[in-house]
């Protein structure tokens, strides 16, 4: 023991690592040794915010060391650019844009990148390509969610819940009154779903309840499922000028971009509702504004917009036809558990090696 209790030893690991160990007791030598040795083979992770479902955090935990965004935030261009020198996989949310200089920066070694998001526009795809980076996504599992609060959307902004509800606290609720309050209502109403995907498929299902008389869609290709709900895809134009209700669920693409813009709002019905729970950016807000002042149409409810967290001083808040949301599509419990699990469990599948075991990951083509 004596002679063990001040050992400088010297040990060749399998892995071709060599670890000094100097003047230590002998169960500190074999702790200390099992886990440097650990430590070598772990991966590095970064995790852009602190408060993600604890399990995502956990699995990753587990096989991996994590380095982890502090501030309830998204993390700054500049600490995003610090903290992913060296690590092997990124598990980011959509507010992180990796690019080509981000990804530069981040090194060779960078394996794998897993988006807490269906929407991955804020990703460089090509440049992710170009490295051989996996990419890991969340469709699916939050599809309900997202179409969800995309109905209470819809409701909220038509049937005008958050003005009536402020209206009543500033005592402006003086009589049951006929005509107070009204909005249009969704029976026997014309529904225009832009980008039918599977949120916009949802969503159709679930307005098609409420006795609709016609839901019309535009998509890049046509959709088998619209049949369950008569669904007729039409050209975009068409759908601006007949739907009472238009409900933006597309992706956001170069093609998207601005795609509700003057033009568009001049089209549309001056009694029309317009919701959007896709992508800000879908959006020329500009001319949101000028249609919602100038009643172009009738009333907005989004989830998501630009810049996001909205600043306290934008028009859009000050506008009482204008419904908005901080960003809660998939905000349910149990959704944002299942996309931490499958967000961690697509990066670890990359990092043991196995990219074919990664539950959910983003084809690039
Ligand atoms: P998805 O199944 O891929 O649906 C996207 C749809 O957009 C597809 O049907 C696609 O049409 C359509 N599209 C693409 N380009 C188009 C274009 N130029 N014109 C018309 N439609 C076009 O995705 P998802 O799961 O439904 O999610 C949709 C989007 O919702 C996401 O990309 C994300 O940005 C957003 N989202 C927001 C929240 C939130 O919190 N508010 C939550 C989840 C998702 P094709 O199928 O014909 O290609």
């Amino acid at each position: 023991m004596a002679l063990l209790s001040r050992i400088n030893c010297v040990i060749r690991a399998g892995t071709g690592v060599t670890l000094k160990i100097f003047r230590m007791e002998s169960n500190q030598i074999l702790s200390r040794t099992v886990s440097d040795l650990q430590n070598t083979k772990r991966p590095k992770v970064l995790v852009t915010f602190p408060h993600i479902p604890e399990i995502g955090i956990e699995l990753l935990k587990n096989k991996c060391d994590l380095i982890i965004w502090d501030k309830p935030v998204a993390i700054p261009r500049e600490e995003l650019m610090k903290k992913i020198v060296g690590v092997d996989g990124v598990y980011c949310l959509l507010t992180d844009k990796i690019d080509n200089e981000i990804l530069e920066v981040a090194g060779p070694q960078l394996k794998v990148v897993g988006t807490m998001s269906v929407g991955y526009n804020h990703l460089d795809l090509k440049a992710l390509k170009a490295r051989n980076i996996h990419v890991g996504y969340t469709p699916g599992i939050l599809t309900n969610a997202t179409a969800e609060l995309t109905i209470a959307l819809v409701l909220a902004t038509s049937r005008r819940l958050f003005e009536a509800n402020a209206a009543m606290l500033r005592g402006e609720w003086t009589a049951w009154s006929p005509t107070w309050m009204c909005g249009p209502g969704l029976k026997g109403s014309t529904v225009g779903i832009v980008g039918l995907g599977r949120i916009g498929i949802k969503v159709a299902e679930c307005l098609a309840s409420f006795d609709v008389k016609k839901i019309i869609y535009t998509s890049r290709t046509e959709k088998k499922e619209a049949a369950a709900f008569c669904g007729q895809k039409v050209t975009f134009n068409e759908l601006l000028h007949q739907s009472d209700f238009i409900v933006v669920t597309t992706a956001l693409t170069p093609e998207t971009t601005n795609l509700f813009n003057e033009e568009a709002f001049a089209k549309m019905k001056k009694t029309s509702v317009f919701i959007n729970t896709s992508r800000g950016e879908v959006v020329d807000q500009d001319a949101l504004i000028q249609a919602l002042k100038n009643k172009t149409i009738w009333a907005a409810g989004l989830d998501v917009m630009v810049p996001e967290p909205i600043p306290l001083d934008s028009e859009l808040l000050k506008l009482s036809n204008c419904v908005i949301l901080p960003h809660l599509g998939s905000a349910n419990i149990e959704t944002r558990t299942k996309m931490a699990k499958m967000t961690a469990e697509n990066i670890l599948a990359v990092l043991r090696g196995a990219p074919e075991e990664m539950p959910s990951p983003l084809n690039i083509e």
